[in-house]
């Protein structure tokens, strides 16, 4: 990219130069010309008149108009010549064609009244033809050639171009320098973003940039610093997940093993013991497993929104299926299921993992409930999005939990949790359905009085919302 900036801003700054040094050199060199033409063409009338005149065609005066003429000629470093009526040179101040016939194209107009200006490129001659016409203009008596070199034209502008080189040698290096010097500004803050991508790349997450300049790179830097911050957040995050999953998943084998290696250690244990500790062990694989299962549908949940299964699914049959799947729990502690529609409502959504979601909730305000209470689920619905309700009589949770409640293996009480079977995922999950369905969750609760947690989805799953987003309530 320097490179490429450094030719575009040469290209830019040094091509007018040398446009501008073309174009003002020919018309210098053009209006010298014109100006030289406009003073041979003066000159040839002032020897016309003089000629007329002095009668020279009759042959007086001859040796004054000569002079003059030859002196005229070596002025302009050029060729004068007279010519008469009869087409015969009178006078050539070269001194060579005197008394011969000139019937060239340019004698032979002037001679009809017509004055000639041309310029010969190639010799760098200007050329005039002009005629000697009687004052009334009613004869012409002969004709004046007049042929000027344009040498001290073309060494007058070669000495100019050589003066403009060398102002443009020295602005073209200043150009380069500056070219340089802007490209180095331009590209030292990318570089240096480059260089802590790398950084990043590496896992390092801690390494801001702090860029000063133009305000675009402020913004650049700002942006930088912030993805960094929110990178830090998700290794935290994953790191810490890492931690509670192995902690999650030792302590189930742990407790295995204590039990195992007591009954090895006893001899003559009788049947009633053995069979107790096995029991707990088998509670503590079926917890093991609880939390797999869990953590794999979490896992799942990660994925991006493209891995639904979307179906039309009428969501008043899923709830009620819910409910009445999870009746017999709730009947154990006396906990009475509700359901409560105000309209019939269908909408697209993967219904297994929309069913998930939904049992999570019923199962957490049974879980988290006081003997004899109950838990009320509630659908309602407009023209964008339908609404569940899940409110229990529950135990509540305090507000400084309230948003933590979310995270993955968070519980406020962890014994409670730990006896009803919770492996703090649940919660997580349910998010993770949600937000992969482009809806969202909140929850209204109130210590020892209960719970309310509100669903939102929408009727029409907009698949090109993609992904899950970091939407919380
Ligand atoms: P768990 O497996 O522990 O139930 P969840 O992710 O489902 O995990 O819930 C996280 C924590 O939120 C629970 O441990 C509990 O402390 C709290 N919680 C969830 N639902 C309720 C509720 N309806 N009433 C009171 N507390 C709740």
């Amino acid at each position: 990219m320097r490179l490429w900036l450094v030719v575009a801003l040469i290209g830019v700054t040094i091509s007018p130069l040398f446009i501008m040094r073309l174009v003002a050199l020919d018309n210098i060199e053009a209006q010298l010309r014109t100006r030289r033409m406009n003073e041979l063409s003066n000159y040839a009338l002032i020897l016309s008149n003089q000629i007329i005149r002095t009668s020279y065609f009759k042959g007086d005066n001859r040796e004054t108009v000569h002079a003059d003429m030859s002196q005229s000629a070596s002025l302009y470093n050029g060729r004068i010549l007279i010519i008469d009526k009869n087409y015969t040179i009178v006078k050539d101040t070269y001194g060579t064609l005197d008394g011969m016939t000139s019937i060239s194209q340019e004698t032979i107009e002037a001679m009809g009244g017509n004055s000639i200006r041309n310029y010969n490129k190639d010799d760098g001659m200007l050329e005039m033809a002009v005629p000697i016409a009687t004052e009334d203009k009613s004869d012409v008596l002969g004709v004046i050639l007049f042929y000027a070199s344009t040498s001290d034209i073309i060494k007058t502008c070669d000495s100019i171009g050589r003066s403009y080189n060398g102002i443009t040698t020295a602005l073209v290096g200043l150009c380069i320098l500056l070219s340089l010097v802007i490209a180095n500004i331009f590209t030292k803050p990318l570089k240096r973003v480059a260089n802590s991508i790398d950084r990043m790349a590496e896992g390092h997450f801690d390494e801001e940039i702090h860029l000063r300049g133009f305000s675009e790179i402020k913004t650049i830097s700002d942006s930088f610093n912030m993805m960094l911050g929110k990178m830090q957040k998700v290794e935290d995050s994953r790191q810490e997940f890492v931690s509670n999953v192995s902690h999650e998943l030792k302590t189930p084998i742990t407790s295995i093993k204590v039990l195992a290696d007591s009954l090895n250690m006893q001899e003559d244990v009788p049947n009633e013991v053995y069979k107790e500790f096995m029991q707990d062990i088998v509670v503590e694989i079926d917890r093991e497993n609880q939390i797999i299962n869990d953590l794999l549908a979490l896992v799942k949940m990660d994925k991006s929104a493209a891995d639904l299964n979307v179906s039309m699914v009428n969501v008043n049959d899923m709830l009620e299926m819910i409910l009445k799947r999870l009746k017999p729990i709730a009947a154990k502690r006396n906990i009475e299921l509700v359901f409560e529609s105000f309209r019939s409502v269908s909408a697209e959504c993967d219904e297994v993992k929309m069913t998930l979601a939904f049992t999570n909730l019923v199962e957490n305000g049974i879980k988290y409930n006081v003997a004899g209470g109950w838990v009320k689920v509630s659908l309602d619905a407009d023209h964008k999005y339908f609404y569940v309700k899940v409110a229990d009589s529950g135990i509540g949770i305090p507000k400084e939990y309230q948003d933590q409640i979310f995270e993955r293996f968070y519980r406020v009480d962890k014994a409670r949790s730990r006896e009803t079977g919770g492996t703090g995922l649940g919660l997580a999950i349910t998010r993770n359905v949600i937000l992969m369905h482009n809806g969202a969750i909140k929850v209204l609760s109130e210590e020892d009085k209960g719970s309310t947690f509100v669903v939102r989805i929408p009727i029409k799953h907009m698949a090109e919302a993609g992904g899950i987003r970091s939407e919380k309530n």
